[in-house]
């Protein structure tokens, strides 16, 4: 029997007062652990993550969680959440610890041994208990992003909503922040959002791409990658060829390798002499999709 879903996202759609049409029609149906959202800047990722956090309604549609109509009582869908943000300020001065301890009290947590125990644990669980005498103003991106998470991870949540965390950060930083999400998923939908295919490459048991407002595909990465073999091909060429070559091809990506260029692209037979299948990845995945549309 397949476990029933958690999250339902249905028909929702959003227009902003100046006509933007931010989202057209989203349908998603998301289970336990890490989904991924990927899309370009403008795609409309916060548009949806702020829908889905409660702080903005959408123009139409349903919203259910655990079968719970989340749009008719927000309240009620705010004390099983966790949301960070994509800026998320911070008082200057304050220690991790009082800053945890306080939001603890704005989420409820009216009891304050069994608060202090849970602050404490979740400095732990980001490692920064050695930091938690620190001001969070002075942590650098990738400490006050998980100070982010310790922050959504208050009231344990069972929807926690991540917006685009990993921008900004170094590689290094990025690699812990992936480990403390992978740690989090098991009984938790965890919701990122992000413009970088190699978050939910690594993260992401299952992930939707969306643009302009619209979820052009979605499934599990492996299986999307898979149905695009036999139909990336790869060449590197001169740099005088790739206007020609973007003009009658569709190109997915081209990478500059010694003064030359090496072009990916999708096609259904070698598009030109010189071209090699090569095996498809996510990113090929990524541009194919934003390409049809
Ligand atoms: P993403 O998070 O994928 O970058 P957003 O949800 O921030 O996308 O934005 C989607 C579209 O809605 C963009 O065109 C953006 O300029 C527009 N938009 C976002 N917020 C507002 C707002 N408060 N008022 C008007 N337009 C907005």
């Amino acid at each position: 029997m397949p476990r029933s879903p958690m999250l339902r996202i249905s028909a929702v759609s959003k227009t902003y007062p100046n006509g933007v049409k931010a989202l057209r029609g989203i349908d998603l149906t998301i289970d336990k652990g890490l989904f991924g959202l990927l899309g370009p800047n403008g795609a409309g990722k916060s548009t949806l993550m702020r829908i889905l956090a409660t702080l903005q309604a959408p123009d139409a549609g349903q919203l259910t969680f655990d079968g719970v109509d989340v749009l008719a009582d927000p309240q009620a869908h705010r004390r099983h959440l966790g949301y960070l943000p994509q800026d998320f300020g911070v008082y200057p001065g304050v220690s991790a610890e009082e800053l945890l301890d306080h939001l603890g009290v704005l989420k409820g947590l009216t009891n304050a041994r069994q608060r202090r125990e849970q602050v404490d644990a979740l400095l732990q669980q980001t490692h920064l208990h050695a930091h938690r005498k620190k001001a969070v103003s002075g942590f650098s991106g990738g400490m006050r992003q998980r100070f982010g998470i310790a922050q959504a991870l208050l009231g344990q949540p069972r929807l926690l909503i991540v917006d685009e965390p990993t921008a900004g950060l170094d590689p290094e930083e990025r690699n812990r922040f992936h480990n403390l999400l992978g740690e989090l998923a098991e009984d938790v939908v965890v919701l990122l959002s992000t413009h970088i295919v190699e978050d939910v490459r690594q993260l992401c048991p299952r992930m939707a791409i969306l643009s302009h407002g619209q979820v052009l595909c979605e499934g599990a990465p492996g299986q999307l990658v898979d149905a695009l073999t036999g139909r990336v091909w790869r060449k590197a060429v001169e740099k005088h060829e790739v206007p020609a070559l973007h003009a009658s091809q569709t190109v997915l990506s081209t990478q500059r390798s010694g003064g030359r260029a090496v072009l990916r692209v999708l096609a259904d037979a070698p598009p030109a002499p010189g071209f090699e299948c090569v095996p498809p990845d996510l990113e090929d995945v990524y541009f194919a999709t934003l390409a049809a549309k």
